[in-house]
């Protein structure tokens, strides 16, 4: 099989994934830029993450034929922080130009504050100026809903965004609905520990799919699956999906969404 891992936070992970991934069928591999797992103390914490994504991860993956991208942004949890914000948003064009940056992402809300509620505007408004993609993070368990409304109406309410250049993520069976009726493409996310199984996936796939949809693993420093989308394609097989239908899912459905950028190549 081959498939595209559109969510993954690579430079929290050891060469051995890279491996193991391309010998699943990876083919090629979209790193967001995410929290750290702790709060940089400054503007140039993420000068030096931005050249680790574009630069170093990119000739790490390399290694094993597997072409790498990313997208930039400040996480919603430091975007609290205004000002930092305000300091890596001016930093972010000068990277956009690099063969491997996508896009803008993965932007959003964490606990939908009003701080980061006006640094999504913000980063709305740049993507929007330099007609970038863009990956939006919506917050997990009781503020997803909310959260996800409020990232909506901030995406339509400027007239400059088209909803099929946007993907929000880690939708759950509750949010796919209106994400896709907005227009939208609607990122499923397989977490092992806590949250969506691959045979929950694959239940919000039935009653969702199967267009402008896609599986990502979203591993990070974490408990977490860099694994975890071939896992769900057993998952398929096992219910009786074709492998026609698979590889829309794990392959197509990503490589039509990640095309809109022309610097999207899969190996
Ligand atoms: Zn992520």
């Amino acid at each position: 099989m081959r498939y595209i891992e559109p969510h993954a936070h690579m430079v929290s992970r050891v060469t051995d994934d890279y491996l193991a991934m391309v010998m699943a069928g990876c083919v090629a591999v979209c790193e967001p830029a995410f929290w750290a797992g702790f709060d940089r103390s400054s503007a140039r914490g993420f000068y030096d993450y931005f050249c680790q994504l574009t630069d170093y991860e990119p000739r790490r993956a390399a290694r094993y034929q597997l072409p790498h991208f990313c997208w930039l942004c400040i996480n919603p949890k430091e975007a609290e922080d205004i000002a930092l914000a305000r300091e890596v948003l001016a930093m972010i064009p000068e990277f956009l130009t690099r063969e491997n940056v996508l896009g803008i992402g993965e932007i959003g809300l964490n606990k939908n504050t009003r701080n980061e509620m006006q640094i999504l505007e913000e980063h709305v408004r740049l993507a929007a100026g330099h007609d970038q993609l863009i990956l939006v993070h919506t917050p997990h368990l009781e503020d997803k809903l909310k959260g996800t409304r409020l990232i909506l109406d901030v995406l339509r309410s400027d007239k400059r965004i088209r909803p099929d250049r946007v993907i929000i993520d880690h939708v759950e069976e509750h949010t796919v609905r209106m994400v896709l009726d907005a227009g939208f493409w609607a990122g499923i996310t397989l977490y092992p520990e806590s949250k969506c199984t691959p045979a929950r996936a694959v239940d919000i796939f039935e009653t969702a799919g199967p267009d402008r949809l896609w599986l990502n693993c979203a591993c990070d420093w974490g408990q977490s699956d860099p694994l975890a989308v071939p896992k769900a394609a057993l998952e398929m097989r096992r219910r009786g999906f074709s492998e026609a239908v698979i590889d829309k899912l794990l392959f197509e459905n990503p490589l039509s969404f990640l095309s809109q950028s022309t610097k999207f190549k899969v190996r």
